[in-house]
């Protein structure tokens, strides 16, 4: 038996390469010195995977940016517009031209697309392929890499993305062809690299296939079949481990599982099932090896040791223990780096902290799990078993976690509580009598600058250099500027500019109980930014009011109407890390009865427009198609719980970012907000097309500019925008509003934009 992993997070415990690659960006340091920080931590990570006893250590798991982009620029698939930076020697300005942009002799190159890698908060830079696209081996970093491991001593086991995969996560860059035929011309470097890194006598290559988690059609499938034949054929010798992960192969498992590769890699945390849908087949050839993904890579719990055993042992004993690998689940890049880090008690009390785990105890837990199974260690004796076996009982039972009123209340919910009083055609009169909004009312989408000086007042509170007054009084200052230049550009509904938040999830899971927070928790979401989600450890209730102070705060000084600002329930547990004790649609019930509260109180206080922001909604829908309806039916009731507790005049919103709607609409339609935002500018009001065709009978915003760049837009461009957009949906469904919040944004170019804003809304009611 050997143990197994698929990949170590690159970050550095500290976030090393973050603040060096920035440093690089800014000129601060030289390219010399950037290669050397990674250099460090991939020594680091190959030591300390060796050190821990790990059979099987990644290389090539180590990315600057990514390791879609990485495999990219191997593969030569460089896209024309960056020819001039491959023509340079330093491939380093060319990796991150590719990544980042780059502006050089006054011209300006955009950087590649981003997008999410599967359902993770990763983003991967997008292959772009031309019909005649061509590949050649152009950069060698996975052959190095194995070589630089290979001189301290560790014989890695180099891991890149397999070829079919790669092609499938591109994109076709102009029609008439279809990018899995460029199979046959991929090929030939991959074959290059196999024969590079076997002249270094590598035993093993893992090749991540995980598009086998989704729905393939049948020439995929085939390709799959040829491919990993031919691999077989040219290369008997190397040991491919085929590494799936994220879901179930699913239809695909009889492909699979005629495959010629010496170990499939099975994702047993996502898809438990599958073992035993393995090893009933009967079909699993006696020379292939399975490598069992028991600790979850995607995930912050202690793994439970009696769990996994159970399920190492079921295997080994159809098996036997040489056709076994004990690993994570997946890549552990969607781990933070080092739970021996996080010492701030007062957030992570040590009972909690006794139940997680990051990526460099996963490393130990799947070494002991191999030790057990394979009776090198008995368990019986073992202190860490009873460690580990305690910390599973105690999470279990700990009254941290269980809070029976909670339990009780998501019992007790029922269709009613889903429902607002009125249909939408009712409710739409009484809002419009009592709000009074023009047509083409504007607004925005919550949040205004966060300034520098607004988030060091925060940092200053959290220091004790402010008082919670003195931070109050600077928080209620910046809003009321605001709410006054809102009203000076003649915003019709105004908001109060979120600038108590640090963060539209973690504000609020500071204030629920339930969640907990690290200190150093951090995960890569894209390039050199981390992210830090919150956990969800117990049952989640609001203790109490989190938003209303602001809210009737921003109300008390205008006329006009103040939205509220929330959340949403799917959206808070879709970028938080979730316990695994209970379904997923339980936890987020019950945040959707906290924010269902929360909205109640802002009713009480006045507030009669409330915004409860959803942008997460679409990338929560399941890898397998098979599997949305389930999902989309409990993301959409917990919507509507958070938003039917109020009257018919309260008019509820809500907002989602980068989503493509087309085939969710009627699950938009049903989540039956009075009003929605969407961003859509800068598909051209394209986007908007899935609710005009589908007839959305709800208000609707389409963004009229883009939030993302600094750049002021005319009001004639934005004119020309409602324009379309009034030519698919009734004019008076129609809001006008920027695509997303203006956090990031600089208050110049903000204040300019509204203003053209403002006026092309006052354009379009003048058309009428
Ligand atoms: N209300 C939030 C804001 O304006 C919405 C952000 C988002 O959609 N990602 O910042
Ligand atoms: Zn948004």
């Amino acid at each position: 038996m050997k143990t197994n992993n698929l990949g170590y997070p690159r970050i550095g415990s500290n976030r090393e390469l973050k603040k060096a690659s920035e440093l690089y960006w800014a000129g601060e340091i030289s390219a010399e010195e950037l290669v050397e920080v990674g250099k460090e931590i991939r020594r680091q990570n190959w030591q300390l995977q060796s050190l821990a006893g790990v059979d099987l250590i990644p290389s090539n798991d180590f990315s600057f940016y990514d390791q879609v982009l990485d495999l990219t620029l191997t593969l030569g698939a460089i896209p024309e517009r960056y020819n001039e930076f491959a023509n340079t020697n330093s491939s380093l300005d060319l990796y991150f031209a590719m990544a980042r942009g780059a502006q050089k002799n006054g011209q300006d190159v955009v950087a590649m697309e981003m997008t999410k890698w599967f359902d993770t908060n990763y983003h991967y830079i997008v292959p772009e392929f031309t019909k005649n696209q061509k590949f050649a081996l152009f950069s060698e970093k996975i052959i190095n890499e194995f070589k630089e491991a290979n001189d301290l001593g560790i014989a890695t086991k180099p891991v890149l993305i397999g070829p079919i995969s790669y092609l499938l996560l591109g994109k076709e860059k102009e029609e008439g062809f279809d990018r899995i035929d460029l199979i046959d011309k991929l090929l030939p470097v991959y074959f290059e690299i196999f024969e590079k890194l076997q002249a270094q006598n590598v035993e093993y290559i893992q090749l991540d296939e995980p598009f086998l988690a989704l729905n393939l059609t049948d020439k995929e499938r085939k390709t799959f079949t040829e491919v990993y034949n031919e691999i077989n054929i040219r290369f008997p010798r190397i040991k491919i481990i085929l590494a799936n992960y994220f879901d179930c192969f699913g239809e695909n498992l009889e492909t699979v599982l005629a495959l010629p590769v010496h170990t499939l890699h099975l994702d047993l945390v996502r898809c438990p099932a599958q073992l035993d849908d393995i090893l009933e087949s009967g079909q699993l050839a006696p020379s292939v090896s399975l490598s069992l993904g028991v600790v979850d890579g995607r995930n912050i719990w202690k793994n439970d040791f009696k769990h996994s055993l159970a399920l190492i042992q079921k295997a080994t004993a159809a098996l036997g223990e040489n056709r076994i690998l004990v690993a994570p689940s997946c890549s552990l890049i969607h781990s933070p780096c080092d739970l021996d880090l996080e010492t701030n008690e007062a957030t992570l009390t040590p009972e909690i902290k006794q139940w997680l785990a990051f990526a460099k105890q996963k490393i130990n837990e799947i070494v002991l799990l191999k030790q057990f199974a394979s009776n090198e260690v008995a368990t019986k004796t073992s202190a860490d078993f009873e460690e580990n076996t305690v910390a599973n009982e105690n999470r279990k039972t700990s009254k941290l976690i269980h809070n029976n009123e909670v339990k009780n209340r998501v019992a007790g919910v029922t269709s009613a509580d889903d429902q607002r009083k009125n249909v939408f055609a009712v409710r739409r009169k009484t809002q419009a009598e009592v709000l009074n909004l023009p047509l083409f009312p504007t607004t925005t989408i919550g949040s205004f600058p966060q300034t520098a000086e607004v988030r060091s007042w925060r940092a200053k509170l959290k220091k004790g250099e402010l008082t919670t007054q003195e931070y109050n009084d600077l928080i209620k200052k910046e809003t009321e500027a605001t709410i006054r230049f809102q009203e000076e550009t003649g915003i019709d509904v105004l908001v109060h500019g979120e600038f108590e938040r640090n963060d539209m999830v973690e504000y609020f899971g500071e204030q629920l109980a339930g969640f907990t927070f690290t200190k150093n928790g951090w995960v890569q979401s894209y390039g050199s930014r981390c992210v830090k989600p919150p956990v969800i450890y117990g049952d989640v209730s609001r203790p109490n009011p989190m938003t209303v102070k602001w809210s009737e705060y921003a109300q008390s000084l205008t006329n006009k109407w103040v939205k509220g600002m929330l959340t949403g329930p799917v959206t808070i547990l879709q970028w938080s890390f979730v316990r695994n004790d209970q379904p997923r649609s339980v936890t987020c019930t019950q945040i959707a009865l906290a924010i269902r509260d929360e909205v109640v109180d802002l009713e009480k206080a006045g507030i009669k427009i409330i915004q409860i922001d959803e942008p997460a909604i679409r990338e929560g829908l399941p890898l397998r198609k098979e599997e949305w309806a389930n999902y989309l039916d409990w993301a959409v009731k917990a919507f509507r719980i958070s938003a039917s507790g109020v009257k018919d005049d309260t008019q509820i919103h809500t907002h989602m970012c980068y989503s493509e709607f087309n085939d969710i609409i009627q699950n938009i339609a049903d989540m039956d907000a009075d009003v929605i935002t969407i961003e859509c500018s800068r598909s051209q009001m394209e986007l908007l097309d899935a609710f005009a065709n589908f007839k959305y009978p709800n208000e609707i915003g389409p963004g009229v500019y883009d939030i993302h760049s600094p750049r002021v837009p005319s009001s004639q461009e934005m004119v020309r925008l409602l324009e379309k957009a009034s030519a698919v949906v009734p004019v008076d469904q129609l809001w006008v509003n920027p695509d997303c919040g203006l956090k990031t944004r600089h208050w110049e170019e903000t204040k300019k934009a509204l203003v053209e804003m403002v006026a092309a809304a006052q354009q379009m009611r003048l058309m009428l």
